[in-house]
């Protein structure tokens, strides 16, 4: 088993509907478990401004895939949900899946970058991440906390669940 985090995000049709199906989805993958989600996250869009705001989670999977066959599934993931590629960089999307980490493996491929190449410069991606693996270190050895360090919150906000109280004085909570 290799333990990955995969990396989600969307800012369409319903971004946190989506996050959720993503994770149940990733759930299913074959040979593969979800050992621990994030909470999720709201964040300001990269690159082009005129799209909404991104909801952001990190998945942390234990996989007997290899690289590309999870990257594979993932995009399978993606078209799904209905992603749409187009020419438009960090343009508005459904979903976005991407590999984090894969254990301690780095690859440089056509296709796969791992680390992904632009993760420590990501608050999005690394605070979601510290939550799951406070202690983890990337494979050159820095510590995740020196990315943090280095890369401030900005916008970035964890969503907390709301749980509705019983009103104190009437014991009801609101709508019954
Ligand atoms: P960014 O990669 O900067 O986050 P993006 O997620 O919007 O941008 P995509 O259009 O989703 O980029 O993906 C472009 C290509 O990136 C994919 O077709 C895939 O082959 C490649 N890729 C390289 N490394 C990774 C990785 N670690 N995880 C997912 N895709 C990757
Ligand atoms: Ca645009
Ligand atoms: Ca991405
Ligand atoms: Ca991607």
């Amino acid at each position: 088993m290799t333990r990955c985090y995969i990396g989600l995000g969307s800012n369409q049709a319903d971004p946190t509907a989506q996050v959720h199906a993503a994770c149940a989805a990733l759930a299913c993958l074959p040979r593969t478990e979800v050992a621990a989600c994030s909470s999720l996250y709201s964040s300001a869009p990269m690159g082009p401004q005129d799209q909404p705001g991104y909801i952001n989670a990190v998945v942390a999977l234990d996989t007997e895939l290899e690289a590309d066959a999870l990257l594979d599934s993932l995009q399978q993931i993606e078209r799904q949900q209905g992603r749409v590629r187009k020419a438009e960089r960090w343009g508005p999307r459904t979903l976005d899946l991407d590999i984090l980490l894969f254990g301690n493996v780095r690859i440089n491929s056509d296709r796969l970058q791992v680390p992904h190449y632009h993760m420590h410069a990501r608050a999005f991606v690394l605070y979601p991440l510290a939550e799951l693996a406070p202690d983890l270190q990337m494979p050159d050895g820095t510590p995740l906390q020196k990315l943090l360090q280095d890369c401030p919150r900005g916008d970035l906000q964890t969503l907390t669940v709301f749980i509705q109280q019983p009103d104190a004085q009437t014991g009801l909570t609101p709508n019954g």
